[in-house]
């Protein structure tokens, strides 16, 4: 596994990851805890939904964002 070319956390896919999605699970995590899954253009809407419906997606930003404010 490649860790120049971040792939999509969605089942089966294989492609490159656009979107950072930052989620908490409040009851197996401190709030301030951020989990994160990638995905590509076409699941960032499936994915979101998945954690947005379980209330527990805190931000969708784009991978390049996310990296640039993990560096500052
Ligand atoms: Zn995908």
């Amino acid at each position: 596994m490649s860790e120049e070319t971040p792939i999509c956390s969605a089942k089966g896919c294989r492609s490159e990851a656009v979107w950072v999605l930052a989620w908490n699970n409040p009851k197996i995590h401190t709030p301030e805890r951020r989990k994160t899954w990638l995905a590509c253009e076409e699941h960032r809407e499936h994915l979101s939904q998945f954690l947005g419906v379980r209330g527990f997606l805190k931000d969708v930003v784009l991978l390049s964002e996310w990296e640039s404010s993990e560096a500052s």
